[in-house]
């Protein structure tokens, strides 16, 4: 069966087999096989709502990853979302365009790692569209939460005085990739990091829940990128302490021995870690609920009166504003 290609299934035939390997979650009263999904959400809860594209040849190319993989990143990238607003993920849709000519075996491996990692945080697909692609695959996944009326935590709530941390290690998935368009292996562990990253959803509702953060976002397009949207929309700025960041293993060994690598870890994407700001007074408790579950997070800056730049304190000790260069779709560096 798996030497089988789309074009043999059918769109049909192909939902009826999505459907029948989703299990019917909470809240969902009607999902796939509808003209639109019934879903509920817990009373008093806002609905949280977000989109991403994972295109072929922009975001992902098959040499390099397995469809697996793909599946799974395609889910934790909108996972991660609803995670920066302190939200609980819930309902899942799934956009597919791929060619006629498709293995099968392909879609089944990339099914199989998106409803494994939906599944993993108790979240359901319930709808989606499929079509034929004329070329490059095309995916479309979004992602809807829920979250308590007072505990969203925008990108605009920065405070002068907040600490700004970030959890886990960044730069890990824009060294893979680098290393990757080089012709170089970046080995197992920084390659999970790019083709495989985790959401930081229980970190997200910890921070919701109790109120610990001002601002938050996702880091997507690189730490310095997504820190600006922070401070812009806050009306503040943020000076980070570049010996703060925190860098991986793997990370400072590669910048050992090349030092023009270092700037990924500020600049480069991907890393799909939590970047929030924190008042000082709720530092404390912060480091308490994240050491209890085992949650890694780390202060790397503050934030300043301003308007919205965004400065670096060096090895050197110098402090100057930094030029941000996080990805860019439509002006590539
Ligand atoms: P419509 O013509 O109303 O768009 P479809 O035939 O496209 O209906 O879809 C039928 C049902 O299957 C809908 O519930 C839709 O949400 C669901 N569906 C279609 N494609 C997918 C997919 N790739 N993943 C999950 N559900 C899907
Ligand atoms: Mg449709």
């Amino acid at each position: 069966m798996e030497h089988l290609k789309l074009q043999d299934l059918g769109e049909f035939e192909l939902i009826e087999r999505i459907r029948k390997q989703v299990a019917k979650g909470a809240g969902v009263q009607r999902g796939i096989g509808d003209d639109a999904a019934v879903l509920s959400l817990p009373d008093g809860h806002h609905l949280l709502t977000s989109t991403d594209l994972l295109i072929e040849g922009v975001h992902f190319r098959h040499d390099w990853t397995d469809c697996e993989a793909l599946g799974h990143k395609a889910v934790a990238v909108n996972l991660s979302d609803i995670a920066a607003m302190g939200g609980t993920p819930r309902y899942l849709y799934l956009g597919l365009a791929c060619p006629g000519k498709t293995d099968l075996a392909d879609i089944n491996a990339f099914l199989k790692g998106a409803l494994a990692e939906a599944e993993r945080h108790n979240v359901v697909l319930v709808g989606g569209d499929t079509c034929r692609s004329p070329g490059p695959w095309m995916i479309s996944v979004t992602i809807e939460g829920s979250v308590l009326a007072r505990q969203a935590i925008g990108r605009d709530g920065a405070q002068p005085g907040d600490l700004i941390m970030v959890s886990g290690t960044v730069g890990d998935s824009a060294l893979a990739l680098h290393l990757l368009r080089n012709d170089r292996d970046p080995g197992a562990a920084l390659l999970v990091r790019h083709h495989q990253p985790k959401a930081q959803v229980e970190l997200g509702r910890l921070l919701g829940e109790y109120r610990l953060a001002n601002a938050m976002i996702d880091i997507s397009d690189g730490l310095s990128s997504d820190l600006e949207h922070i401070l812009q929309a806050s009306q503040v700025n943020g000076i980070i302490v570049e010996d703060q960041l925190p860098l991986s293993k793997e990370f400072r060994q590669h910048v050992n021995t090349e030092p023009d690598l270092r700037g990924l870890a500020l600049n480069g994407g991907e890393d799909y870690e939590l970047l929030f700001t924190v008042a000082p007074e709720k530092a404390a408790a912060l480091t308490a609920l994240c050491a209890e579950r085992s949650v890694s997070i780390s202060s790397i800056g503050v934030i300043h009166e301003g308007c919205g730049v965004l400065s670096l304190h060096d090895m050197a000790g110098v402090v100057r504003p930094i030029l941000v260069r996080g990805y860019d779709h439509f002006c590539r560096s």
